[in-house]
């Protein structure tokens, strides 16, 4: 057995007993694997072994990824999770199935028009990016600002709105990683509370939030989705990030 494939088993396992220990269904969190900075021949091989779900951080990379991979496109779901500019939606809207990144309601207003425009596309699945450890200020939106953000985008025809997304600031502590995380679940909770009639929102069903080194914390918080990169294909390249 390959590294990579013992590496999902073994993060299964932990998406496993994770669940366990917090009285839910293991069925109930979806593994997203992070392929940022690793070549197109590991998603194969992790898609062999089982996996379809995989998430991207670069444009041009995930692009270029979804490309080479064409072949086995309807097998595969591909998610957008890195920041993303104005100028590089197009290419977005045109390749990813989901977008997790959206922070602002312009680019959501863009996914959708140029969603569009690719006739035979099923709808761009996507979730507001949240912002909970706020010295790290680079993207997402505040848990007051999440509501009225996803109110928004709820009313866009080629984009279905499916929930939130969190990269808390690294913690080694699991107490301070559960703080944050629960932050985003009453957030979420309270978002999907006060929607829960309104037609827009009757897909707003995940919660994007747990990494190599917190999904445990995350899944005890509520998660529905943890995106795995470092404890499947080993450490990134420095410059990579
Ligand atoms: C890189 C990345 C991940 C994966 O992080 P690991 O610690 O390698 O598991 C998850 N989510 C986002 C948004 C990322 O950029």
């Amino acid at each position: 057995m390959s590294r990579v494939v013992a590496n999902l088993i073994q993060v299964k396992e932990r998406i496993e007993l994770s669940a366990l220990a917090a009285q839910r269904e293991p069925e109930d969190i979806e593994l997203l694997v992070v392929s940022k900075t690793f070549p197109a021949s590991v998603v194969e091989e992790a898609m062999h072994a089982g996996q379809s779900a995989f998430g991207e951080n670069y444009v041009q990379e995930g692009v270029d990824k979804i490309v080479q991979l064409a072949k086995l496109r309807p097998w595969l779901v591909w998610h957008f999770i890195g920041p993303l500019q104005s100028n590089k939606t197009k290419e977005v809207a045109e390749h990813f199935d989901w977008v997790q990144s959206i922070d602002r309601l312009k680019i959501a207003e863009r996914l959708s028009i140029q969603r569009g425009e690719f006739l035979g596309l099923p709808p761009l699945q996507v979730c507001v990016q949240v912002n909970v450890s706020e010295e790290n200020s680079k993207s997402g939106v505040t848990l007051i600002e999440a509501e009225s953000l996803c109110d928004a985008i709820s009313n866009l025809p080629n984009v279905v709105l499916r929930g939130l997304m969190a990269i808390p600031a690294p913690n080694s502590d699991s107490t301070m990683q559960r703080n944050a995380f629960a932050l985003v679940r009453k957030c979420f909770a309270s978002i999907q509370d006060k929607h829960y009639s309104d037609p827009g929102f009757q897909f707003f069903d995940t919660l994007s939030m747990g990494m190599s080194d917190d999904l445990e914390a995350a899944i005890a918080e509520g998660s529905t989705m943890v995106r795995i990169g470092t404890a499947i294909f080993g450490k990134r390249d420095k410059i990579n990030k």
